[in-house]
């Protein structure tokens, strides 16, 4: 027997409705990439959606088609979003921190049609755009006084071209099973993947985004994505914040310090989200300038691990209450958030600090299991390690073009790649990447660990640690150390400092000081190059 409930396709326009009925005048605030902050509201982005959506069908985009977009968060880039969506075709967000030849290899697998550009990448689209034969048209996200002289064909400031559709539009009726969005992994690995979002994906994302022990957004914050659109579905807050009606404060190009601290006072933002390294930069200007965050309720990091100090400032000096999030782009990209369970009230101190170093649980919506090389699956006691895998109704099921099938099992578990343990409550706590993992007589030394270890001494900038090759135990690890300026801590520091902290066969095998170490586009460490480079080593 079915239930009679109605059929209600879960798709992406839908939040955009509901946003501008009910809470129609809530601000979108936007640090212009012209310059001043402008401000519209739920009702004025849907209705200029539309018309990004029926100008679309008008320039003969059809249902499937992908639409690039190269540009900061702002209310221009949201709008292009639901527009996109909204006609059936598939907004193809781009990482500007890739090199030109990768962003044209991936706009060329991915036979981009159209592109939404801001200002500030028009010297890059000049590059790419003459090797991307697929690209019919480039939009401008400014208007017409402000758009550069080019010699690119089929060029057009966004105001401009969305003056010539008056929004007389409706939203095509859609399988929710339809693709929404597309956004390529950074491919540290062999070439980029393409990971499409279908309209349901998003949609179901944002809710469990939005729940009290996730990320718990209401009508009453203010949110500020610092988050680049371009990087993992913006971790779904362009669907979430207008799912809920908060107000939403759109950071443009400015991601240092004074200019998100401007933003987080003037526009009383009580909830943000970013990368670690943004919240270094934060910090360091909250502690030359004195200023406090009044405001500020939560702020949610990831992307890669959290450093302790970041956490602890924020509590301790500054009332914030940090979440630690894992996800990646084939998740929508939100896996596991640090929030405390019941379980873990009476953690005070250091010890809840070292609870918010795990990356959290679960909620609703994604399930995840650690296995060995064979697929059996490994207890939840805090610290047998072994291959992460997750499923779930947001979760990628395959790649744009069936590339790296190996990654999805039969039973449509996908391996996420990450190496973790997960302790008796849920809690997931990274350890390494597969790949990055050293290997070690058969058994395994977590990088992360170790790296971690390190910079938390005060004169190391940053650490990486890679197996390399040794005739008896086939991998040993060596610790890569690049010194903070004006330091000169030896080997026989940096080793002296981690001794006792880890067991004795963990201890790395030899230190080497480094100028620099690589990093991929989203900032994290390259350890593909850095094995390149000491490949030859031979450890003392
Ligand atoms: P990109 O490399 O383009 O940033 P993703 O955002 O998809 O791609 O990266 C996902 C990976 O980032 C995860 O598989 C994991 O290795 C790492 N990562 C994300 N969040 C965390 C975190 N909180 N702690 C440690 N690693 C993380």
């Amino acid at each position: 027997m079915l239930g009679l409930m109605q059929e209600w396709p879960l798709l992406c326009h839908k939040i955009i409705d509901h946003a501008a009925r009910q809470h129609p005048n809530r601000e979108i605030v936007t640090r212009s990439i012209e310059g001043p902050i402008v401000r519209t509201n739920y009702v004025e982005l849907r209705a200029r959606s539309l018309k990004v959506a029926q100008r679309l069908e008008r320039d003969g985009y059809k249902l499937g088609d992908r639409i690039a977009t190269l540009a900061w968060n702002s209310a221009r880039h949201m709008e292009a979003w639901y527009g996109i969506m909204g006609m059936g075709a598939v907004y193809h967000t781009l990482n500007p921190r890739l090199f030109p030849e990768q962003l044209v290899w991936i706009m060329n697998h991915a036979q981009d049609q159209a592109l939404f550009v801001d200002l500030t990448f028009m010297p890059l689209v000049e590059k790419i755009a003459p090797q991307v034969a697929s690209l019919k048209r480039i939009v401008v996200l400014t208007d017409a006084a402000h758009l550069p002289p080019t010699a690119l064909p089929n060029v057009m400031a966004y105001e401009e071209w969305l003056a010539e559709a008056d929004g007389d539009f409706a939203w095509k009726a859609l399988d929710e099973h339809a693709a929404a969005g597309m956004c390529y992994t950074s491919g540290t690995t062999g070439d980029p993947k393409g990971v499409v979002y279908s309209h349901r994906s998003n949609v179901l994302h944002a809710m469990i985004a939005v729940m009290p022990d996730a990320m718990g957004i209401s009508v009453r914050d203010v949110v500020l994505p610092v988050v680049p659109m371009f990087h993992a579905n913006a971790w779904g807050l362009a669907q979430s914040v207008p799912m809920v009606g908060a107000k939403l404060v759109m950071p443009g190009g400015k991601m240092d310090g004074a200019s998100i601290y401007e933003l987080l006072d003037t526009e009383r933002v009580t909830f943000t989200a970013a990368v670690p390294t943004v919240w270094l930069m934060l910090l360091q200007h909250l502690e030359e300038t004195g200023k406090k965050l009044p405001h500020l309720n939560k702020v949610v990091i990831g992307g890669s691990a959290c450093p302790r100090m970041v956490t602890e400032k924020f509590e301790r000096n500054y009332g914030v209450e940090v979440i630690h999030a894992w996800g990646m782009t084939e998740m929508s990209p939100l896996g596991t958030l640090c929030t405390i369970k019941p379980e873990y009230d009476e953690l005070e101190g250091d010890d809840r600090l070292n609870l918010q170093q795990k990356q959290g649980y679960t909620p609703f919506g994604v399930e995840m299991k650690i296995t060995d090389d064979d697929n059996n699956e490994l207890p939840w006691d805090g610290k047998t390690f072994g291959r992460l895998k997750v499923r779930g109704p947001a979760v990628s099921g395959s790649y744009f073009g069936g590339a790296s099938a190996e990654q999805f099992d039969a039973d449509e578990w996908f391996d996420t790649g990450d190496v973790a343990h997960i302790d008796e409550h849920g809690y997931m706590q990274i350890t390494d990447r597969s790949k990055d993992v050293i290997k070690s007589g058969g058994e395994w030394i977590s990088s992360i660990e170790l790296e971690n270890l390190a910079v938390g001494h005060p004169d190391v900038q940053e650490a990486a640690v890679i197996g390399v090759r040794h005739s008896r135990w086939e991998e040993r690890p060596l610790m890569v150390i690049v010194r903070k300026q004006g330091k000169e801590p030896d080997k026989a520091d940096i080793l002296a400092f981690i001794d006792g902290k880890v067991a004795k066969w963990w201890m790395p095998d030899d230190v080497a000081f480094v100028d620099e170490i690589p990093h991929t586009a989203t900032g994290k460490i390259l350890k593909t190059a850095l094995r390149e480079k000491f490949r030859d080593y031979r450890l003392p």
